[in-house]
């Protein structure tokens, strides 16, 4: 499979160098790092990281472009929502039962591995030693077995248990570590638990998605919305999925910053009103068919022609791949390492009908860093079901309409004393009831002389009552609508910032010619965790006060800036702050103290122009909002040369 086994100057990709560069810049680091080493440390750490400050700062400035790319442009609702989340709405929303992975249990150690990367572990490893001849005794693999493990690998995420515990026999899957063998899969659900207030009594759950706590408050956000359709919400926080076994460190994390939107469209309108904006831009799409195919060639096509053709399946689909697409250049993500993968029948979400992730191409091979799913109805439904709080849309008609309908009566008098304080609850369902149901109830009563129907949970904890002829009548009826009612679809794209982060830095990684000890990390200015170094030459104190006003002048400006008046060489000072992405450098020196100019150096080209600093002032705003390009300032102002730098 597909891995970018290049940098971005078309070297060999080091990882374990890349990686060293962040954790001694500090982006990131092992949480717990000087408990784990303890004989008295149990359990496991894997999976959780702490940030550091450069990689703090460049999470919030990827967090700050995503506000500003989507809830400020889009005029979204954004909403700050529980972590801790009762049992009961994550068992309504399906999560208690569906939200898992396979596992399989290594037969002599004990340890769990995941089912679907365990296989795709092991014939990737096969097809590379087949295929190269790197082991000496081991033959070649038959062209038809190359054939019949790509074929499974295209389509990995699409088997189930039962797929995937074959896949193991048939192919004699073992654990890669020590050769023994593993049992069956069984599913491990990937939720958190814990009890709220010291009673057992309370379970809960640290929310896995931020979008259930949208979803709860929709009616309220509907009416926030003065009513009006379609609109979104959105929200950034936390969020928690207990993984089997995370290995590829800010990749798969158990703990993780999660940006998402809940697009709410009526299901019978889902063109949007801004695809126009977005048609022209070509995306390349791996869909469902061509992964079937055991092909994982994407093709690229504008999205205008993917939903004509319907490969996309609606114009709203269609207009936040794209968004996604133009957020992801903003940050400066590698076009070409970008696409978007239709997501198989069994591997989707037990909540959504149709789903696009955008996949950046990395070191581990493509990773999902974007899910953009089409999650119907379905949330919005099985809540409002449950609770009995309606969650639809009444949309008033231009015009009333006649219809022809299916409708419910109660016998009031009678279901009032049969029911008792439940009366009500019984009542909303039947009035929740849509046509489908009420047509095929309406023959079942006229069969059976009565029909059971789903409602919320009742007083005896029952969730469905018997309804006989005598309580329930249902007819169809013609009558004058005025107004229409609907559950809305939900569109939702939903961001890991963490991946983006890491694969983005993975992505602008590369070192000096000839030096794989100088890296550099070609982070866009609007990303980079601080825009500015300014490093006096000498530790003179009026260079220091220099720097120090210039410093001000720049926070007064909102521009982040590091003061590096350190002792080292200036080249040092400068191949520090390349590790951290810093694009631009300051300098001071005795001319400074005489004709008031600085230089200001670009960190790719290492070029560098000497003006007044109000001059390189204004350069430097100007790079930030866009307005110029380093090539006007290096037309405009005195051009010093990229020059090696003593380091
Ligand atoms: P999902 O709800 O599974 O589609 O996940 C939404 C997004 O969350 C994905 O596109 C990933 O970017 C991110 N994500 C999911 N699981 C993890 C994880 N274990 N670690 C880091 N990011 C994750």
């Amino acid at each position: 499979m597909a891995s970018s086994t290049t940098t971005l100057k078309g070297d060999e990709f080091d990882r374990q160098l890349f990686e060293s560069v962040l954790k001694r810049r500090f982006f990131f680091t092992e949480a717990f790092e000087i408990y784990r080493l303890s004989p008295n440390f149990k359990g496991d750490n894997r999976g959780l990281f702490d940030y550091g400050p450069p990689g703090c700062a460049l999470q919030a400035n990827i967090v700050d472009m995503w506000r500003k790319h989507f809830v400020l442009e889009e005029n979204m609702l954004e909403m700050d929502c529980t972590v801790v989340t009762p049992e009961l709405v994550l068992k309504t929303s399906g999560h208690v039962d569906k939200f898992a992975d396979w596992m399989c249990k290594d037969s002599v150690k004990g340890d769990y591995l995941r089912a679907d990367h365990l296989v795709a572990t092991v014939l990737k490893a096969r097809l590379a030693r087949g295929t190269r001849g790197l082991v000496k005794d081991s033959p070649n693999l038959e062209q038809a077995t190359i054939d019949e493990y790509n074929g499974i690998l295209a389509k990995i995420d699409n088997y189930d248990g039962d797929g995937l515990a074959e896949l193991i026999k048939q192919h004699g899957i073992r654990n890669p570590e020590n050769n023994n063998e593993v049992l069956p899969p069984v599913p491990f659900n990937l939720m958190f638990k814990s009890t709220i207030g010291p009673s057992t009594a309370a379970p809960i759950y640290l929310r896995p998605e931020t979008a259930q706590g949208q979803f709860l408050n929709f009616k309220k956000l509907l009416d926030y919305n003065q009513g009006s359709m379609p609109f979104a919400s959105a929200s950034i926080g936390k969020s928690y999925r207990n993984e089997i076994s995370p290995r590829t460190g800010l990749l798969r994390v158990r703990e993780f910053l999660l940006a998402e939107i809940e697009h709410y469209v009526d299901p019978e309108k889902k063109q949007h009103p801004r695809f126009r904006e977005v048609s022209d831009i070509v995306l390349p799409l791996l869909d469902r068919e061509t992964q079937l195919s055991g092909k994982t060639t994407s093709r690229t096509i504008t999205i205008g022609q993917a939903v004509e053709s319907k490969v996309i399946d609606n114009e709203t689909l269609g207009y936040f791949m794209g968004r996604i697409m133009l957020f992801l250049a903003k940050l400066g993500v590698d076009q070409s390492k970008v696409r978007f993968r239709q997501h198989l029948a069994n591997e989707m979400a037990h909540y959504a009908c149709d789903c696009w992730d955008a996949e950046l191409l990395t070191s581990y091979g493509w990773v999902e860093c974007v899910g953009c799913a089409d999650r119907s109805a379905y949330d919005l439904t099985v809540h409002a079901r449950y609770t009995g709080t309606s969650l639809a849309v009444k949309e008033v008609l231009p015009e009333p309409v006649k219809v022809e309908e299916w409708q419910a009566t109660l016998d009031k008098k009678r279901t009032g004393p049969r029911f008792k304080k439940d009366a009500k609850v019984v009542q909303s369902a039947v009035e929740a009831l849509d046509q489908v149901a009420l047509e095929s109830l309406a023959a079942e009563l006229e069969k059976n002389g009565a029909v059971v129907i789903e409602t919320p949970a009742l007083s005896d904890g029952t969730m469905n009552v018997e309804l006989s002829q005598e309580l329930l009548a249902i007819s169809k009826i013609t009558r004058l609508q005025s107004i229409r009612e609907y559950t809305p679809n939900v569109i939702e794209p939903s961001f890991g910032i963490g991946r983006i982060l890491y694969s983005l830095l993975e992505q602008v990684y590369w070192h000096r010619p000839n030096d794989a000890a100088r890296a550099v990390l070609s982070l866009p200015l609007a990303v980079a965790p601080n825009k500015v170094l300014i490093a006096p030459l000498s530790s003179h104190p009026q260079l220091n006060a220099i720097s120090h006003r210039l410093s001000a002048r720049l926070r007064k400006m909102g521009i982040a800036n590091i003061i590096d008046a350190s002792s080292a060489s200036i080249g040092k000072r400068y191949a520090r702050n390349d590790e951290l992405g810093t694009p631009l450098g300051m300098t001071i020196d005795f001319d400074t103290l005489t004709d008031g100019s600085v230089t200001l150096r670009e960190r790719d080209s290492m070029v560098q122009v000497r003006g007044l600093e109000d001059e390189v002032m204004a350069a430097i705003r100007g790079l930030l909002e866009g307005t110029e390009t380093w090539e006007q300032v290096t037309g405009r102002m005195e051009v010093f040369g990229a020059q090696e730098e003593d380091y």
